[in-house]
């Protein structure tokens, strides 16, 4: 027996007694994807496009979660009805790129852009993890069911001239505020 060979048992026995002591111990995995775990209520899944209460498109394709986005995943092109309201013609994201950062849903001034708890997103390529607008754009209004940036922002609809909105405030007459 050299100088080491006592390190060396109680190193042994050491790991030989925490494989005992967990061989009986509550197991912490489960059977995925029988067992599901409860996700976290602000977890951060595949991205999705919402509706307003009307059903029209929330998207009002203002570029800003493109431009905000760290990865550059999101493609988008916009165009615009006859009655003027802007809308993207088409709407691309990524997935094989996006970090799932939230910076989009952040940015977007119409909440239209959300993500939501959906992680299972596995495919057997990359191109098939690049979603078109068709596979975005969902029929609901996801986290904010009653919101309608129309009617709440400074803008002029049929019926609803700037300032009439829902929160709205008249616009500033910049000739009255000078100093
Ligand atoms: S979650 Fe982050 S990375 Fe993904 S599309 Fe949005 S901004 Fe880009
Ligand atoms: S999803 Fe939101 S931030 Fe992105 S282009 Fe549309 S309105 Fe703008």
């Amino acid at each position: 027996m050299n100088k080491q060979t006592p390190a060396l048992l109680i190193r042994l026995w050491h790991s030989l007694w925490t494989t005992l002591r967990h061989a009986w111990a509550k197991r912490e995995t489960v059977s995925y994807p029988e067992i599901k775990r409860p996700l976290p209520g602000r977890w951060r899944g595949r991205i999705v496009l919402t509706r307003d209460p009307d059903g029209e498109e929330r998207c009002v394709a203002c570029y800003l979660c493109s431009a905000v986005c760290p990865v550059d995943c999101i493609h988008l092109q916009a165009t615009q009805r006859d009655d003027g309201r802007r809308y993207p013609e088409t709407f691309r994201i990524d997935f094989s790129r996006c970090i799932f950062c939230g910076f989009c849903e952040e940015a977007c001034p119409t909440l239209a852009i959300q993500l939501t708890p959906d992680f299972e997103m596995c495919e057997q390529s990359h191109g098939e993890l690049v979603y078109e607008k068709e596979q975005l754009l969902v029929e609901g209004q996801g986290k904010h069911p009653s919101y309608n940036f129309y009617r709440h922002a400074g803008i002029a609809i049929t019926g609803k001239a700037i300032g009439e909105g829902v929160g709205d405030t008249p616009p500033v007459d910049h000739d009255t505020n000078l100093p």
